[in-house]
């Protein structure tokens, strides 16, 4: 599972897609807490919902859905009149994207169920196979499992994040200087 940060820091990535000068900063805290609200399913683990249940962990907060219902929500209640240079639509798809990143990240790691990413119409859980994370290979070298998950949401999530970032800030640059 990733974690917490890293899936803020996947939303401050894909926000660099929506920057735009004059954008204030509570739409990338905004962003950012989409992207953890889903793992809010583990509460049901206290009320004893089994983790394979549509409320389990990993279910019905970790789909498509939910991503377009918390974006729906987020826009209605904190983004009303819009933000400069982005509408309610670019806000809709920039909070959607980061919640929905949330299922996605999850589903490259393994351990646990898979994510139900078409709840409530299919409760099938889905790993992303192809890109899953393997602990094989680096636990010969570096014997804590901790190690591993930092080192590959390094390599997955946060390396990616910066390039966004990084090449969204250059587009800026550029777009200031030839004015
Ligand atoms: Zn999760």
């Amino acid at each position: 599972m990733a974690s917490v940060f890293s899936h803020a820091v996947a939303a401050l990535g894909i926000g660099a897609c929506f920057y735009r000068p004059g954008t204030p900063n509570r739409v990338w805290v905004v962003g950012a807490a989409c992207s953890v609200v889903p793992d809010l399913d583990v509460i049901g683990f206290r009320f004893g919902i089994p983790y394979g249940d549509f409320w389990g962990h990993r279910g019905f907060t970790h789909s498509l859905v939910f991503a377009a219902i918390l974006a729906s929500a987020a826009v209605l209640i904190g983004f009303r009149k819009g933000e400069p240079g982005l509408g309610h639509f670019s806000l809709w798809i920039y909070f959607f994207s980061a919640t929905a990143s949330h299922g996605l990240l999850d589903a490259m790691t393994d351990g646990g169920l898979g994510i139900a990413f078409f709840s409530p119409f299919n409760n099938t859980r889905y790993f992303l196979p192809w890109i899953r994370v393997s602990p094989i290979g680096v636990n010969r070298f570096f014997s804590p499992r901790g190690l591993e998950v930092v080192r590959s949401e390094l390599l997955w999530i946060w390396l990616p994040a910066a390039l966004l970032l990084a090449s969204a800030w250059l587009i800026r640059r550029r777009a200031v200087a030839s004015t």
